[in-house]
């Protein structure tokens, strides 16, 4: 029997031929049409209220939104424990401390009392969080509006991280809008892809050209290359952004299938007592970049887990807690035990927008308790 993966790059051909326009017009470099052409995409996706650069990864662009933050070595950085190592990672690049926050239960997401909580304990340790990382996990928004609120009442930038959310809504809003800065990633299992890449989105149009000039090396304008600031070698290529290009054309497409591959999934196995699922709660639309469910016990998962390995189906623990790592194990943490708790007993199951119905339906066959 053929492999059904997790989350698989689902190509729709148009892509092929913004790449076939690099080649043929020798843009190969990271600059060029395509390049220009996808941010002019996202800027539109965002209805024009934003600034776009592409980047060669979600990482990144949360490394240079937390540059463009002001965050420096000795600075302190909350970062939502519940994630992939990728939002937390960048801290450490930049010399600074990530403080964990725990999630709430209903999103999985920051969880708005334990955000207050360690802002207050970080204040009176003496420093103020120089920013806060918000995930939207799995698709599903954050709650905004309380982090937001939060945020502004001690004056601290929220870094929105929407890798696993394009396509998402909060309240009217899409997400990757809500934050003071936001990324997006296009690795290769996201709901849309071009191998690898990312975006960084800003407010201001200077933040942006700042976030270009730090991806290209921070060259100073001179006519020799001169250099006054450390430089990265972040841009994307205008092959890549190609890719893109194409995909930019069917995101909505994508949505629709993940979230009927949800849909699916709940009404297929909604009989299952062990199985439990994450509504959206009201006004919040998730793009369901993964189906997610909870299952009464960590034996019940792993059970689950190994009997769908066993027909070649592959599913995935949630993320492991960044507080619960061993590489993040001596930081400040603040917690309430939802995390863990999602940890041991979640699971993520195939959701590729190009699964077909008979895919589904072999995954739900496969879910049996032994
Ligand atoms: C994928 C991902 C990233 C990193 O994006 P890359 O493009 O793979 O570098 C960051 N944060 C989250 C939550 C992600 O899922």
């Amino acid at each position: 029997m053929n492999k059904i993966w997790l989350s698989s790059p689902h190509m729709d051909g148009e892509e092929q031929k913004y790449v076939q326009e690099a080649f043929d017009s020798n843009w190969i470099a990271p600059l060029g049409p395509n390049v220009t052409g996808f941010e002019k995409d996202l800027e539109k996706f965002l209805d024009h209220q934003h600034h776009v650069a592409v980047l060669n990864s979600g990482t990144s662009a949360l490394h240079l939104a937390l540059i463009l933050a002001g965050v420096e070595s000795g600075d302190e950085v909350i970062c939502q424990s519940m994630t992939f190592s990728a939002s937390a990672n960048p801290i450490l690049y930049q010399g600074a401390t990530p403080v964990f926050v725990d999630s709430e239960k209903n999103t999985w997401n920051l969880c708005p009392a334990q955000l207050e909580r360690a802002i207050k304990d970080r204040i009176a340790n003496g420093k103020k969080p120089k920013a806060i990382i918000a995930v939207h996990l799995y698709g599903m928004p954050y709650d905004a509006e309380t982090v937001n609120d939060i945020a502004e009442q001690y004056e601290i930038p929220v870094i929105e991280d929407a890798a696993e959310a394009l396509g998402s809504v909060y309240k009217g809003k899409k997400c990757g809008s809500l934050g003071t800065m936001a990324i997006y990633s296009f690795n290769g299992n996201k709901i849309i892809t071009t191998s690898g890449g990312g975006a960084i989105i800003t407010k201001e149009k200077n933040l942006k050209e700042k976030a270009v000039f730090y991806s290209t090396q921070s060259r100073d304008p001179a006519p020799h290359y001169q250099h006054s600031e450390i430089g990265y070698n972040y841009r994307m290529s205008n092959v890549v952004a190609g890719i893109g290009r194409g995909q930019m054309e069917v995101l909505k497409a994508r949505v629709a299938a993940r979230r009927s591959n949800y849909n699916i999934y709940r009404e297929m196995l909604d009989s299952r007592e062990y199985i439990e699922f994450t509504p959206e709660p009201d006004g919040y639309f998730s793009n369901r970049w993964l189906t997610t469910i909870l299952t009464p016990s960590y034996e019940i998962r792993e059970s689950i887990r190994l009997s769908l390995a066993e027909q070649n189906i592959e599913s995935r623990p949630l993320w492991k807690p960044m507080h619960m790592q061993p590489l993040f194990l001596k930081y400040p943490k603040y917690l309430n035990g939802v995390s863990e708790d999602l940890f041991d007993r979640g699971l993520c199951l195939p959701s590729g927008s190009n699964l077909s119905v008979q895919d589904l339906k072999r995954v739900i066959g496969g879910i049996c308790l032994k």
